[in-house]
């Protein structure tokens, strides 16, 4: 059979469709070019905002006449309305599995599934599960492999990596390690930190970094071991949510804002000490119109994100998942308010992120090359920016070194360097 993936939300879906496709490869199935030629379409769904349970149900009409596979982190409520119209994936963690990759350099290497944070608007808790690391030694292999095939940018996932937590059986490595993992017998534990350091010393050349951490477990020996490994990158995501201690209770954060603006401090001063060349990338996620925010509280919450000089705000507006403390609130910003908060906010992060984008204005940077287009080479730069510059030889999965002539609020222009 022809089968095709379609992948809707984060980057975990995105990295579990690829060992979806390598367990349909081991049963004899070849991937289809396009859904329309497919006989299997397997759609990797979530939860966790209804635009992509919306889009699932439009696919489920768009392929009725084919047979279709629901995967993916998809609410018992939502399941029961799918059920006549496609067969289930039976819930499993793929880490054992080992991918068919899209992409020839950039990876996602998944080190733990499941959360145990309960925060009140989501839903991953009851769709994937509690928190579940994945042991050290398969990560450290799979990495291992990675960088020997030249992958040059590998992306670290999980809920909330933060709190990853293993045994390790040697104390005293060197690279490559495998015959001493199996020839060892001391165990010791091996946390977030740990994890890093010790990926950061696998030979080759690859940039490193990590999705999604949480505040109230991003400990200074993280933040501290993430700016001084050579390989991290210099880039950040610290997922904020909202700037008032009352919504942040609301929603079961369990840290305060003061905390939050703690740990940016500590993270652009650990960053300026081992890499000042440029100044580190901080980007959060903000849901605006939880249930019960007022107009001061959104005020604050704006304040914040001005203070915080953010290089991306990922912005929601709230609604109700079935299932989850919030759900039992009062939904009670109205529509219209929360598009008005959340078209603020996008306007005070244009102001933060342009402001930062014109520091890179004659600077030098190498720059990741993503893809080709238009006679263009669309690439990031070590602080996630997004650069364009004319294409010449180059293609996507090249290292370029640019100089930046011009600076958006998202993207950077620039020239190659001879
Ligand atoms: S930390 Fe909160 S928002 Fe993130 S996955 Fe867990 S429950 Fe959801």
């Amino acid at each position: 059979m022809k089968y095709f993936i379609i992948t809707f939300g984060c980057q975990m879906n995105i990295s579990d469709s690829e060992r979806i496709a390598s367990i349909l490869e081991e049963a004899g199935h070849k991937q289809a070019d396009n859904p329309e030629s497919a006989d299997l379409i397997v759609i990797n769904s979530c939860s966790v905002r209804q635009s992509a349970i919306d889009r699932t149900f439009g696919a489920l009409n768009k392929f009725k006449n084919k047979k279709i596979v629901l995967a993916g982190c998809i609410l018992e409520s939502d399941k029961k309305k799918f059920k006549d119209k496609a067969q289930f994936w039976n819930p499993a963690d793929y880490f054992e599995k080992l991918p068919r990759r899209e992409s020839q350099f950039t990876a996602y290497v998944p080190i733990m599934t499941g959360c145990n944070n309960f925060c009140s608007y989501c839903v991953v808790p009851y769709t994937r599960g509690r928190e579940k690391s994945r042991p050290a030694k398969e990560i450290i292999t799979e990495v291992e492999s990675l960088a020997k095939r030249g992958f040059k940018e590998i992306f670290l996932l999980g809920q909330n990596v933060n709190s990853y937590a293993s045994k390790f059986p040697i104390s005293n490595f060197q690279f490559p390690i495998k015959s001493q993992i199996s020839n060892s017998k001391k165990e010791k534990d091996l946390n977030f930190a740990g994890l890093i350091k010790l990926i950061n010393q696998i030979p080759g050349e690859f940039w490193l970094n990590f999705i999604s951490s949480h505040p109230k477990d991003m400990s200074d020996e993280l933040i501290e071991t993430a700016a001084k490994s050579s390989k991290m990158i210099s880039y950040i995501h610290l997922p904020v949510q909202a700037g008032d201690n009352k919504i942040l209770k609301a929603m079961n954060r369990r840290y305060a804002v003061a905390h939050y603006k703690k740990l940016v401090k500590k993270i652009r001063q650990a960053f300026t000490k081992y890499k000042p060349q440029i100044p580190v990338t901080i980007s959060t996620d903000i849901i605006v119109g939880f249930p019960g925010e007022t107009k001061k509280q959104f005020q604050n919450t704006l304040k914040l994100a001005r203070e915080m000089k953010f290089d991306m705000i990922y912005i929601a507006q709230y609604s109700p998942r079935k299932g989850t403390a919030a759900a039992k609130m009062k939904d009670d910003v109205p529509q219209f308010e929360k598009k008005r908060r959340a078209v603020a906010l996008d306007k005070a992060l244009k102001k933060t992120a342009f402001a930062n984008n014109k520091k890179y204005i004659g600077k030098e940077a190498e720059v990741l090359v993503d893809k080709i287009s238009n006679g263009f080479a669309f690439g990031k730069t070590q602080t996630f920016k997004n650069v364009k510059f004319p294409a010449g030889n180059f293609k996507p999965g090249d290292l370029a070194k640019v100089k930046i002539i011009g600076a958006k609020a998202f993207n950077l222009r620039g020239e190659t360097i001879k």
